[in-house]
């Protein structure tokens, strides 16, 4: 059944979020009480060591100069212009094409100029994903499973794709790769059933929930307590989160020719929606300009992660940061979902008039500051916040001796993490400060 476009569209924000996740909704039901619980025998220094938000950002330095990023408008590398070079091969028109673009058959030169300006959809090929295949102008809802459990009892992981009715690049999508991190499973839930495969040029993958097992119980990690966002891309004959990894990234994201891994801030921080991207690598520089109203951090990325690994396996790729885990944001939501929007009609993908706001700065330098004291931290300032070296970000209090030690800014800059009110030990990651760094002139 074909639903005018509005109406589709309000019809998939309605569904409930359930609907989506099929046989892990009773997770979702339970995620109060998973929050009340966290994982109380992991000490709280062990997550620290693998935060990939405090340790990944910090170890990244530039090469040299940082890579000024191209102004909007000169793409120049990526899947995207590949493809727009594929599109404007002359004579490569099918029948099927001009059939759907009747306006090309009209004999006028004034008209052929601008068809041969304007590069004319190619149709798309059918999708083969996961033993399926997806038509051009269609959607489905396939399952992965990386084949680790009780064959009897295994449980497949969502995926859903989209295959626009003309061709173009493939975007992938992964969210809760840590399954406590909720807000990327709403944010690729609206951006996939928000897509018209009739309007598409291109593909859209989303594994709305990578990580099931840990979105069950409300636990950043897998079952056997690793952290999977550092074992791509995997082996086949590794640990359960080496094999994991390896059958996500054989089976998926090869396919992709972008990927936007969405995570949020881990243990109690948040952060300011923000891309965390190789700004070494001029494509994904280049990349980075696709997404608006979106702060860029440059991490060179860890090895292991699923960003890392898909770059260096050909696939443009960058990390989206969105809010703090265990929730469900809604301003941190709809700024990733606005942002991804404005990458696909940046790609050619999607063609909506999309209305681009100003202009985020990259921030090449960013520097986390830790409590010195243990206490309890109080905040003064908010994410966000411009902040001037020395200035009082918030303070640690004793709740038994009374005292208090301010946590001060280093240098100045804009605070684009920072922790949420809560008892911290000395040494805790409290606030992300980021800095513009100079863009040397061309
Ligand atoms: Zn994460």
């Amino acid at each position: 059944m074909l639903l005018p476009r509005h109406r589709a569209m309000t019809l998939f924000r309605s569904l409930p979020l359930t609907l989506l996740l099929g046989s892990a909704a009773p997770a979702l039901a339970n995620l109060d009480s998973a929050q009340e619980e966290p994982d109380r025998v992991t000490p709280i220094i062990n997550e620290l060591e693998t935060d990939e938000s405090v340790e990944e950002v910090e170890q990244s330095t530039l090469r040299g100069e940082p890579v000024a990023p191209p102004e909007i408008g000169t793409l120049t590398t990526g899947p995207a212009e590949r493809t727009a070079a594929e599109l404007t091969t002359p004579g490569s028109q099918s029948p099927a094409d001009l059939a759907a673009n009747p306006v090309a058959q009209i004999p006028d030169e004034s008209l052929a100029i601008v068809m041969e300006a304007l590069p004319s959809p190619q149709p798309a090929a059918p999708l083969s994903l996961l033993g399926s295949e997806v038509l051009p102008g269609s959607s489905a809802r396939l399952a992965w499973s990386p084949g680790i459990q009780i064959p009897g009892l295994s449980q497949p992981t969502p995926v859903l794709a989209v295959n626009g009715i003309h061709a173009g690049p493939t975007l992938c999508l992964t969210g809760a790769i840590h399954g406590d991190e909720l807000n990327g499973i709403e944010i690729v839930r609206r951006t996939i059933y928000d897509l018209d495969p009739e309007e598409l040029s291109g593909r859209v993958i989303g594994v709305p929930i990578v990580n099931l097992p840990g979105f069950q119980q409300g636990s950043r990690y897998l079952p056997d307590r690793r952290d999977l966002n550092r074992h791509f891309p995997g082996s086949p004959d590794g640990s359960l989160a080496d094999r994991i990894a390896h059958s996500l990234f054989e089976n998926v994201i090869r396919q992709c020719d972008m990927l936007v891994d969405i995570h949020t801030g881990s243990l109690k921080r948040t952060n300011l929606p923000q891309l965390r991207a190789d700004m070494n690598n001029p494509d994904v520089a280049t990349f980075t300009q696709g997404f608006d109203r979106m702060a860029v951090v440059h991490s060179s990325g860890s090895s292991g992660m699923l960003r890392s690994a898909a770059v260096a396996a050909g696939i443009v790729a960058v990390t989206l940061e969105a809010g703090e885990s265990h929730r469900i944001q809604e301003h941190q939501i709809e700024a990733g979902v606005n942002s991804l929007t404005s990458l696909m009609e940046k790609q050619g993908m999607t063609s909506r008039m999309f209305v681009w706001g100003e202009p985020e700065p990259v921030y090449y330098d960013s520097d986390w500051i830790r409590a010195q004291h243990g206490g309890i931290l109080f905040s003064e300032v908010d994410l966000g916040a411009h902040v001037s070296e020395g200035e009082v970000l918030g303070y640690v209090a004793d709740p038994i001796t009374n005292a208090q030690y301010p946590i001060r800014a280093h240098s100045n800059g804009r605070v684009i993490g920072m922790a949420v009110d809560q008892v911290v030990m000395a040494g805790f990651a409290a606030y992300h400060i980021g800095t513009e760094a100079e863009i040397p002139a061309e």
